[in-house]
């Protein structure tokens, strides 16, 4: 069994390992370099054996076999170096081995048949040296094909096997001995080729597990890159790619090149998702994002920059009439109906552009003009799109210095209220007054609230200027009537931040004002940024005794589902439908419709903006009550309230 298992060992040993192509690879690889080693050893010791024969055996044996022997050997070394296997190709190595393994059985056979039949002559010196020349010239060979066990195996076989065996029966005490010499050291050469051998290929099967794992940590991390640069929803671009490829693009431009910088972003996505939920506001990016492709074609890098924004870069354009008109057709794309899961749904697309060089050399500037273009787009041409031009660098200055002076502005010295009354028209009385805020800069002088605010929203101030306005109004409201309500304006930021909320309740609780006196008003911004904030903060509010008022009701989505699930206290009519009304038969109709929808509620309608006694007498036509305007009463700082409520009766 165990001599079975040693001779199924040895046979395992003289196989070439196609199983293996790494080792088979590097066993050709090992060879290419050791075996024109062997052949030279060959030679060297068959001329050293020859020449110690010379004389004594006959010449064919030590001239003419040694010159055939020395032409096989030279020969075959050339051959090799010539030969230059390809060692990434398995199946030629996997020849070559059986080649050389062929040919290790040949050489073999050859040189121990010359050196056997040397033996034949000369003394005993001479025999001597052949027994040396057998033992040192197959240790050799073994060492030079040690990574190659099957021909190393063969030739240990051959040559020592034959000598064991002639040595053995030669009759000779010293020959007999030089024979059992010889079969130990065989044993142990074969265990040595056998452990090395082992270590081998074990270490190429190390080498090359580390060089799978290399790779598959490659393709890993080539498949991370990828993913790091794609918005999964979309599969178009990411933000980080998007930034990327424009800074390569920035640094890459050469002179007189031109490009150009869009910016995207959908008005009325907002209500899609709230509406429908989320998986149809995704299917609606998605296809969105398809019909922006299509148009700008697959070359363009076209990127969802996060939200419902999406990123262009346009090359070669320089033409701002040729932009403009691919802004409208992108636009115009965009307004068309999306179909939904079987419902249709319509939003509209604001677009930026900024252009390489003209509006800006860097990135940043690139994208922060695109973003100003396509936030002036969302206010003064919804829908459109807008090119940044000279002018609004202007904004862009004003924009900086209003958020500077906020900065250093004490604003607690700067900053005032100042209040205008909302009338009840059927008692003639103030039924509540308006804080509105005031802002005297000592490096800008009077900045209007409408245009400090948005910076403030944008530059992270406006919670800071709400306290310090609320605080102003707690002071002033020591002095009033202690049943006059009060109206206080909070930012979209404001009413998704709780603990500016919470705040707000612990003042009033602090200054002893009744909540109930307080109206906080609020417009749909702030639901369009945070739903779900928006709501917590409105119930937060309206459990501690205060009421809620939806302004500038009628401009944005003015969503019913806000109106539904808000629960208001007061809609306050935005003053563009007041405006028209004398002479805009839609817009009474508009206005009654509100009106009656706020009675049905049976919460308060405020009409803003009254600027004539027309207006006023058409509001009072359509059953409105509470009114608010320059016609009745500008906002000022000092409230004479006895002095007020001219103009509240009909004439
Ligand atoms: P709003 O809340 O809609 O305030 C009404 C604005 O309309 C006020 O402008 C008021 O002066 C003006 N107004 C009143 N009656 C008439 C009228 O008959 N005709 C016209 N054309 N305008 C009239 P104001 O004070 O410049 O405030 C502008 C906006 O700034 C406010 O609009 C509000 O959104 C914001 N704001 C004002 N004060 C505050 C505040 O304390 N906090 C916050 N977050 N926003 C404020
Ligand atoms: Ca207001
Ligand atoms: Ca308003």
């Amino acid at each position: 069994m165990a001599a079975g298992s040693f001779w199924q060992g040895f046979a395992d040993t003289l196989k070439i390992r196609t199983d293996k192509p790494e080792l088979v690879r590097a066993q050709v690889s090992a060879l290419s370099r050791q075996i024109p080693v062997l052949y030279m050893l060959l030679l060297a010791n068959a001329v050293a054996l020859a020449y110690t024969h010379y004389g004594s055996a006959p010449d064919w044996m030590t001239i003419h076999s040694v010159i055939v022997l020395g032409a096989i050997c030279i020969f075959r070394a050339i051959a090799w170096d010539r030969a230059k296997v390809d060692v990434d190709n398995v199946e030629a190595c996997i020849r070559h081995l059986k080649r050389i393994r062929v040919l290790a059985v040949m050489i073999a056979v050859l040189f121990t048949a010359w050196a056997i039949t040397m033996f034949g002559y000369g003394d005993a010196f001479q025999r001597g040296h052949v027994a040396y020349f057998i033992s040192i010239t197959v240790v050799g060979c073994i060492f030079c094909l040690v990574n190659f066990p099957p021909a190393a195996m063969l030739v240990v076989a051959i040559v020592l096997g034959t000598f064991v065996v002639f040595f053995g029966s030669s009759g000779n005490e010293v020959y007999v001995a030089i024979a059992v010499n010889m079969a130990l050291v065989s044993v142990m050469i074969i265990q040595i080729i056998r452990s090395f051998y082992a270590n081998f290929s074990g270490l190429i099967e190390t080498q090359n597990d580390l060089e799978v794992q290399h790779k598959a940590m490659i393709e890993l991390s080539r498949q991370n890159e990828a993913l790091a640069l794609v918005d999964p929803l979309t599969g178009l671009s990411n933000r980080r790619a998007f930034f990327s490829v424009l800074e390569d693009t920035v640094n890459a431009a050469k002179e007189k090149e031109t490009f150009a910088v869009a910016m995207i972003d959908l008005d009325g996505f907002k209500p899609v998702n709230d509406v429908h939920g989320h998986p149809s506001g995704d299917e609606l990016l998605e296809q969105a994002g398809k019909r922006l492709r299509k148009i700008v074609g697959p070359d363009t890098l076209l990127a969802r920059l996060g939200g419902d924004e999406f990123g262009l870069l346009l090359k070669g354009y320089d033409d701002a009439l040729k932009l403009m008109a691919l802004g409208k057709k992108l636009c115009d794309d965009l307004n068309r109906p999306f179909m939904l899961n079987g419902v249709t749904v319509q939003v509209s697309a604001s677009l930026g552009f900024a252009t390489y060089p003209a509006v800006a050399r860097s990135p940043n500037g690139l994208f922060e003009r695109a973003d100003f273009a396509l936030y002036h787009a969302k206010k003064n041409a919804r829908g459109e799109a807008v090119l940044f031009a000279a002018h609004h660098e202007t904004l862009i200055c004003h924009d900086s210095q209003i958020e500077q002076a906020l900065r250093k502005a004490d604003l607690s010295s700067e900053l005032s209220l100042h209040y205008q009354p909302i009338f009840d028209i059927q008692s003639g009385e103030v039924s509540s007054l308006e804080a509105l805020a005031r802002w005297d800069s000592v490096l800008m002088g009077q900045v209007s609230p409408g245009t400090f605010f948005p910076v403030a929203e944008k530059t992270g101030q406006v919670s800071f200027l709400t306290r310090v306005l609320f605080e102003k109004l707690m002071v002033d409201m020591q002095d009033w009537p202690e049943k006059l309500p009060v109206s206080f304006n909070l930012s979209a930021r404001d009413i998704v931040l709780s603990d500016t909320v919470e705040w707000l309740i612990d003042e009033i609780k602090t200054h002893n004002i009744d909540p109930g006196r307080l109206t906080f008003e609020v417009t749909e911004t702030a639901f369009l940024r945070d739903f779900e904030a928006a709501r917590t903060s409105i119930r937060y509010l309206r459990e501690h005794g205060a009421r809620i008022a939806l302004d500038d009701f009628g401009i944005g989505y003015s969503s019913l589902r806000y109106v539904h699930e808000l629960e208001f206290d007061v809609l306050k009519v935005d003053r563009s439908f007041v405006a028209p009304l004398s002479h805009n038969e839609r817009s009474r109709r508009i206005v009654k419709t509100v009106i009656d929808m706020c009675q049905n509620l049976g919460i308060d309608c405020v009409l803003e903006g009254i600027e004539t006694e027309c207006q006023r007498d058409a509001l009072i036509t359509l059953g409105g009550r509470l009114m608010q305007g320059y016609f009745f009463a500008m906002p000022q700082r000092e409230v004479k309230l006895d002095a007020l409520g001219e103009g509240t009766k009909p004439s």
